[in-house]
């Protein structure tokens, strides 16, 4: 797999039991020596405090940079905290970032080490999202959320003992990315049928086997056993290793994260606390495989049916049955512990049926089948 360009940032992934005590090595052997440790007071706890004294142990000049929340009690990847970061990064001395935390975390000190050209190496304390990988950082900048560019890290420590300690709402919300990619596999084959957008087999392969293996293991995940947090970090790892091998989103992310992305926008705009983003992929994944079967039973486009549409109904058909029922995915859901339907996640009729009508326009050069639809 290291065969493409972006790709060769990220030079070493370690997933085992006290792979922390590998990062210290890992800096010496780069020749860095003055790195800067992010965390939150939370990440700090759980790992942080070891990965600082393991650093000091070997000789590095460590500094601590310790995220602070904002009014909601929410560490964000905003303006304050990109800036809180950038005033602890000294210019020509420090020279590695090490973020150790979940995807927010991870999010901001990518976007700094893009900025500076300090690497970044990951430490991630939750198996909560596949992004830890990504080149892009999703921001929220005077309250509205835009992903820049950023890199990937140069090196994963993923260290099973503190993740088998996270917290079970953010492995179900792990889960939750997981099974997304149902619907974001199926709309990357619209996308591309329809709206000539690329395609990879390679990509797709490989992300379709990372959800499979978790499907497969769904109870050990659930019971966050040794096995089943391994399967479920490779998954996420890989998932995000086939969108860098590809170079965009398509293979993880359709329209069950248009609409999750959409909730998260307006729970923004009014000042509400934020839901995990697997917790919401996962219920959004159940609601656009119910509409897109019923759509399906329904003929897709009665009446007026797009051109391309008609033209490829048979394959549309033939690949929705792949898709899982919302039944089905409600249920492994369950079986993980994470909330299952959109009255657990706390989003009404009103603002679900809005995000159902409009959200492909937060996305509108993707094509989907949600997309589709609304423009029927
Ligand atoms: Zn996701």
């Amino acid at each position: 797999m290291n065969n493409s360009r972006e790709i060769d940032h990220l030079e070493k992934i370690v997933l085992e039991l006290n792979a922390i005590n590998e990062v210290a090595p890992f800096l010496r052997a780069q020749g860095l020596q003055r790195p800067v440790v992010i965390a939150d007071q939370n990440t700090y706890t759980a790992a942080g405090q070891e990965v600082m004294e393991s650093l000091q142990e070997q000789g590095l000049q460590t500094k601590l940079c310790l995220l602070d929340p904002n009014e909601t009690g929410d560490v964000v990847a905003d303006e304050q905290a990109v800036v809180q970061l950038l005033l602890e990064v000294e210019t020509g001395i420090t020279d590695g970032l090490i973020a150790v935390g979940s995807g927010t975390i991870h999010d901001i000190v990518r976007f700094v080490s893009y900025k500076t050209g300090v690497p970044f190496i990951s430490v991630p304390t939750a198996p909560s999202v596949d992004g830890f990988t990504s080149a892009g950082a999703p921001l929220i900048i005077r309250g509205v959320k835009k992903t820049v560019v950023a890199v990937p890290p140069m090196a994963i420590f993923a260290d099973l003992r503190v993740l088998m300690q996270a917290p079970q709402p953010l492995v179900a919300a792990g889960f939750g990315d997981m099974l997304g990619k149902y619907t974001s596999l199926f709309d990357w084959k619209i996308s591309h049928l329809t709206g000539g957008e690329p395609y990879s087999e390679q990509a797709a392969l490989i992300t379709e086997q990372a959800l499979n293996s978790c499907v497969q293991h769904a109870a050990e995940i659930g019971e966050r056993t040794e096995e089943g947090v391994r399967i479920l970090m490779t998954a996420l790892i890989e998932s995000g290793i086939a969108m860098l091998l590809f170079g965009q989103s398509h293979p993880a992310s359709g329209a069950e994260h248009h609409l999750s992305h959409y909730w998260e926008m307006e729970y923004l705009r009014r000042g509400n606390r934020a839901l995990l983003h697997g917790a919401k992929v996962g219920v959004a994944c159940a609601e656009i495989s119910r509409l897109y079967h019923a759509a399906v039973e329904e003929g897709l486009f009665p009446g007026q049916q797009p051109e391309a549409l008609r033209k490829y109904g048979d394959q549309i058909r033939e690949w929705i049955a792949d898709v899982p029922t919302a039944a089905q995915i409600q249920e492994l859901l369950v079986l993980t512990g994470g909330p299952s339907t959109r009255e657990e996640l706390g989003i009404d009729e009103d603002l679900f049926a809005e995000s159902l009508r409009e959200a492909h326009l937060v996305r509108y050069n993707r094509h989907t089948l949600l997309r589709a639809l609304n423009e029927a």
